[in-house]
């Protein structure tokens, strides 16, 4: 399962190139024609639904993050920060995804499936990935103050646990951290 959802991610990298090298005509037609942006690969695509999640946060006046899970192509659970409007210090995005991830399957493990984070998780958060064996994590900016996955701890890829989650951060990155810095912009 894992094999299979790791090459439907690399071919869907691939279809965009090769439509754009091979038959640039057949491109810009079905680009005009698409209601979806067909240059952009699927990880944008996903980081913009988890983006939307962010702003839903940000109107609710929580800090802006927000968490997308997916499985085999589909949206399986969606997250943003609700910290204060559930007087709940673990309702971070990427556990509200989870939890209605795990939910929907019946199965605490989401074996296979791919997280989007417009935000490197935190320490709560990565280690929540690791016990739900996510198998990949796709986040947009750097928490620079309280990321665990790459700036401390590298968490998802502790040889010390039983699980490592592959990461790959910097999807979308500027929209996502101008999310955040806007955010506490308006604050001051
Ligand atoms: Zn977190």
């Amino acid at each position: 399962m894992v094999f299979f959802t790791e090459f439907i991610h690399r071919t869907s990298h691939v279809r965009p190139a090769f439509l754009t090298h091979i038959m640039p005509a057949i491109t810009i037609r079905d680009y005009l024609s698409s209601p979806k942006p067909i240059m952009e690969n699927a990880d944008e695509q996903f980081m913009h639904e988890a983006l939307a999640e962010a702003e839903a946060a940000h109107d609710a006046g929580e800090v802006p993050v927000g968490a997308i899970v997916v499985l085999a192509g589909e949206v399986i659970g969606r997250g943003r920060n609700a910290v204060i409007a559930t007087s709940d210090p673990t309702a971070h995005a990427e556990i509200v995804a989870l939890r209605e991830a795990a939910a929907k399957l019946g199965n605490y493990r989401l074996t296979g499936s791919t997280i989007y984070s417009t935000i490197e998780p935190c320490a709560m958060c990565a280690g929540a990935l690791v016990h739900a064996r996510v198998a990949r994590l796709v986040y947009g900016a750097k928490d620079t103050k309280a990321g665990a996955v790459e700036t401390h701890f590298g968490i998802c890829a502790a040889e010390f646990l039983n699980h490592q989650v592959s990461v790959e951060g910097g999807i979308l990155e500027s929209d996502c951290r101008r999310m955040l810095q806007s955010f506490f912009l308006e604050r001051r």
